[in-house]
């Protein structure tokens, strides 16, 4: 049985979500593999942006819902940041996504669920759920459902809760 550890952090803005991303940009390691998934708009793409430039990507982050997947160049590692919304498991496998995923960068996949069988056990899985009101208001809040699975994304869980409670 592989460990699991879940914690839960409201965002209630942009800025709230681009602190996670850099409290969880300090304790990546190559291989990391961190899935974002929830619905059209809930910030997949404005974390893994976020996340991409605190790891020291001086390039524009843009979303790779029709690159399917793009790299980059982080400071210390190379950064695979994935969109697997029109995929289907078949054409992953077809593609070759298992060589990013079990590869030497740090790998960031948008709707991952889709692709559930091709991915790790252990991993940084990131669901981010929001309110859909009807109002004409943007609503900015957004709660980022974070499980670690398996050491060392358990620990790295721990250290967030703990990053998150001193603040910064
Ligand atoms: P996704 O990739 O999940 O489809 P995007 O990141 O492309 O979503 O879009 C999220 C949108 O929501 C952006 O326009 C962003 O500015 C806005 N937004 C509002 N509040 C937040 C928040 N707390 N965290 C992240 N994005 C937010
Ligand atoms: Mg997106």
């Amino acid at each position: 049985m592989i460990d699991e550890i879940k914690w839960q952090w409201l965002s209630e803005s942009v800025e709230d979500t681009e602190r996670l991303a850099g409290w969880i940009a300090s304790l990546v390691e190559q291989g990391t593999v961190i899935t974002l998934d929830g619905d059209l708009g809930a910030g997949k793409t404005t974390f893994s942006q976020a996340f991409a430039r605190a790891l020291g990507v001086t390039e524009q982050v843009s979303s790779p819902t029709f690159t399917i997947i793009k790299e980059y160049n982080g400071d210390q590692l190379p950064i695979y940041h994935m969109d697997v919304y029109r995929l289907s498991i078949q054409e992953a496998d077809e593609l070759g996504l298992d060589e990013y995923i079990y590869g030497d960068g740090i790998t960031l996949i948008e709707w991952a669920s889709i692709i559930e069988p091709l991915l790790p056990p252990a991993k940084l899985a990131i669901y981010i759920a929001y309110p859909i009101e009807d109002t004409a208001h943007a609503v900015t809040s957004r709660t980022f459902h974070i499980t670690g699975w398996g050491a060392p994304y358990s620990q790295m869980v721990n250290t967030l809760q703990h990053l998150a409670h001193i603040g910064d």
